[in-house]
């Protein structure tokens, strides 16, 4: 792995999203990027960034209609829905609606996006509860953040492919951010270029409580078995909920500026999972040490 594809600034930023992945739901107010507006830029192939500053989603284009993966905040419906009209794709041509999980922050804006699409949304059996009852599942240290229900239209499994058109997206299980976060897979056309893409679920604590969670007992396990999963996984694209997690619009900028293959890092996903791996055991020993008698 060369070092000209490794971006130096990346663990501090790494380090700014830990700390604000683990103190935002305390926040009263979503910051402000989550809302700011990003120009609509094409990261490779048919896969398009049509999310906000802080905020991601994806749109992937087909022959036969397109799929977007996520939405961001119920506040942004609109703006999302003109991303991707300004891309050229009229709403009622987005034929399928994916999530990577069920908070508010990802799937706020998605049962208007459904309602204006006329889309069909898939999701895991895991989410499924959260989704279809607009609140966040498990136990944490923020509560409840409600977003409007979102009627799941099919059950999707681990391993299972979805298809549109000429794409097929793999759904991957990796449950503990939530019970069923799910990270999907696919092959894009770089400019000739066959790339493995990976579209991570959140890999944060997050507030999550890890000891003695009622409402979602196994979490701990899950988390470890998910790092152990992605661990095992490759990928030449990692593409990410929480943008600035895979420096997606810096990445951007540097291929418009004249790097083409700025979002081309095989390394990343494996740098990434030890670093939210050590994240997640850090977390979990200081919430072991706070249920000490
Ligand atoms: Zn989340």
């Amino acid at each position: 792995m060369k070092q000209g594809h490794e971006f130096p600034w990346r663990r501090r930023v790494l380090a700014a999203v830990m700390a604000m992945a683990a103190t935002l739901p305390a926040l009263a107010d979503d910051p402000p990027e989550w809302s700011a507006p990003v120009k609509p830029f094409r990261i490779a192939g048919n896969i398009h960034y049509v999310g906000t500053q802080g905020l991601a989603a994806y749109l992937i284009t087909t022959r036969d209609g397109a799929i977007l993966l996520d939405a961001t905040l119920a506040q942004n419906a609109g703006q999302i829905e003109r991303n991707i009209e300004s891309l050229g794709v009229p709403l009622r041509e987005v034929k399928l609606l994916l999530s990577d999980h069920a908070h508010a922050d990802h799937v706020g804006a998605m049962a208007q996006l459904k309602r204006d699409t006329g889309a069909r949304f898939l999701a895991s059996e895991g989410d499924r509860w959260a989704l279809e009852n607009g609140r966040n599942e498990g136990d944490n240290n923020y509560g409840v953040m409600p977003f409007e229900p979102i009627p799941v239209d099919e059950v999707i499994h681990d391993g299972q492919t979805v298809r549109l058109g000429e794409v097929e997206l793999t759904a991957h299980l990796t449950p503990g951010h939530t019970r069923g976060c799910t990270s999907w897979s696919m092959t894009v056309d770089d400019r000739g270029t066959p790339r493995r893409v990976l579209f991570l679920c959140s890999i944060t604590v997050a507030g999550n409580t890890l000891v003695g969670n009622k409402t979602y007992p196994g979490i701990a396990e899950d988390y470890r078995a998910t790092f152990a999963k992605l661990a095992a996984l490759r990928a030449d694209i990692v593409l990410t909920s929480h943008p600035e997690m895979a420096d997606v619009l810096e990445r951007a900028a540097k291929r418009d500026a004249g790097k083409a293959d700025a979002f081309v890092e095989p390394g990343l996903l494996s740098t990434l999972v030890p670093d939210f791996k050590a994240a997640f055991e850090k977390a979990l020993k200081e919430q072991e040490a706070a249920e000490r008698p």
